[in-house]
């Protein structure tokens, strides 16, 4: 079987380090060809923006798609970030409700910790995870990254041209395009091109991510011990902070420690403030300097009582050049109707993009890839045919990538209220939730509870 993927994101290379991976542990010769075609120029291109968190469903699929000393190393290159959402006041920062997903899902806690990774580790370990190539003849697979390839778009091959080809397990194959004029032919083409899929505007045309019209501000504040010393622990402990105050603002907390492995260079506080809706149009806020950005948040956190407990510091004194503005935006529900295509599939983003107020968006993507890696050695193991599997895949993928996508939007959409009534009722429900464990399973906790 030859496998295109679009994209070398987290979850096209989640998926092609699976496929590679099922077939060493697999008896059979399975002759798989597999080619990633990634835009950037090389694996040594800068990842831009913020570190993520791999949660309990991330690590389950890492831990069946990579092989051993890979998974190892993104333990290592990764620090433990907890099964906790705190969720604090202004007033001295105490903790109003605490979100613990091991509680509530009644997971052990090292099954559902999330565990903190700097982008460009985190890619640069998939990467290196299929270089250990050296077993590749011996178990029929071929798995190759190339650097420099922009895909423009696809073209469907009749079944009858395929079979010229030799083609035994579709009905037909497809063909990718590129900005260079060049191509490839595979049996299945999947789009991991991330949240602007060229894949999927050609695929589902009238899928359009939606404009949410909030927009959030995030930076990150360099770390030293001296300035550790100085700071709360959970601003430096890797935990996950959301300071909700009674009136409008919103902001999110978490540092990402630095670790022994080799290329971690550096520890920060990453903070992003959601913008109260209505405060700042959007084209302002995308012309802002990052000094106008750091003041406008610093104006926003004014009146919270807490900025001597160190907050406004972080601030204030936040690293101008990691400054940045996110306007949100965020896929729709996904429609029941998928139009049956069997060489052309889409993960991740490309399919799913949803803000990253749920912090999930990533995992979700790997999910995916762990899903797809079983579709498809099914399919080349002759247990199933293509049509059948794929529309299978799609099907499972929609039922909780669609729970995100809704969680993560109603979470911005509370973030950016301006309605003190809807806030303090927020207020409330956190008090609630934190006294009763029911109401913490079915309101603050339910992201935790989906399987
Ligand atoms: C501030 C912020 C914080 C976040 N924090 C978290 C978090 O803590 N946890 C979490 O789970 N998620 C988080 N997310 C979401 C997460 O970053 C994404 O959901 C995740 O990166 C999606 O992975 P992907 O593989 O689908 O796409 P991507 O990682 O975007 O990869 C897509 C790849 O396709 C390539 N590509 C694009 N177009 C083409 C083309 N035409 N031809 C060839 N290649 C192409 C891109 O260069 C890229 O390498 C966060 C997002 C933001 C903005």
């Amino acid at each position: 079987m030859r496998v295109i993927i679009i994209g070398a994101g987290f979850g096209g290379l989640c998926l092609a380090n699976g496929l590679l991976q099922r077939h060493r542990s697999d008896d059979d010769d399975m002759n798989m060809d597999i080619q990633v075609f990634e835009r950037h120029s090389g694996p040594d291109h800068d990842l831009a923006g913020y570190g993520l968190h791999v949660d309990g469903d991330g690590k389950k699929a890492l831990r069946h798609c990579l092989d051993g000393d890979t998974y190892r190393r993104f333990l290592a290159a990764s620090t433990p970030a907890g099964s906790k959402w705190a969720f604090r006041g202004t007033r001295d920062l105490g903790t109003i409700a605490v979100r613990d997903d091991s509680k509530i899902s009644g997971k052990p806690e090292e099954e559902v910790e999330r565990r903190a990774v700097h982008r460009f580790e985190f890619r640069d370990i998939l990467l290196k995870g299929l270089r250990k190539q050296g077993d590749e003849a011996a178990i029929g697979v071929k798995v190759q990254v190339h650097w420099g390839k922009s895909f423009v778009r696809y073209e469907e091959i009749s079944r009858a041209d395929a079979n010229a080809n030799g083609n035994e397990f579709v009905n037909g194959s497809v063909r990718a395009y590129f900005q260079d004029g060049t191509s490839a032919e595979g049996d299945i083409l999947v789009g991991a091109d991330g949240s602007k899929s060229l894949v999927r505007q050609q695929r589902f045309p009238d899928l359009k991510r939606e404009d949410l019209g909030i927009a959030i501000i995030c930076g990150r504040y360099q770390l030293t011990p001296d300035r550790v010393k100085k700071l709360p622990d959970f601003m430096t402990d890797g935990s996950l902070n959301n300071i909700v105050p009674r009136g409008k603002g919103w902001l999110f907390l978490a540092s990402f420690p630095h670790t022994e492995f080799e290329n971690v260079r550096e520890s920060y506080t990453l903070w992003a403030y959601v913008v109260p809706k209505g405060d700042v149009d959007m084209n302002t806020i995308k012309q802002m300097t990052p000094e106008k950005m750091r003041d406008l948040v610093l104006d926003g956190v004014k009146g919270w009582k807490s900025t001597e407990f160190g907050l406004g510091r972080v601030i204030k004194d936040v690293d101008l050049t990691t400054i940045s503005p996110i306007i949100l935006k965020s896929m729709p529900v996904l429609p029941k109707d998928w139009n049956g295509s069997s060489k052309v599939v889409l993960l991740g983003d490309s399919i799913h993009n949803m803000t990253p107020m749920a912090g999930v968006g990533a995992n979700v993507a790997l999910r995916d890839a762990h899903l797809l890696t079983d579709t498809l050695v099914e399919v080349q193991n002759g247990k199933t045919n293509m049509t059948e599997a794929i529309t299978k895949y799609e099907v499972e993928m929609k039922g909780y990538a669609n729970a995100a996508v809704a969680l993560s939007r109603q979470i911005a959409q509370g973030a950016s209220s301006t309605s003190t009534v809807q806030r303090w009722a927020f207020h409330g429900l956190l008090r609630l939730a934190q006294a009763c464990p029911l109401v913490m399973r079915h309101t603050i906790g339910r992201g935790a509870l989906e399987d």
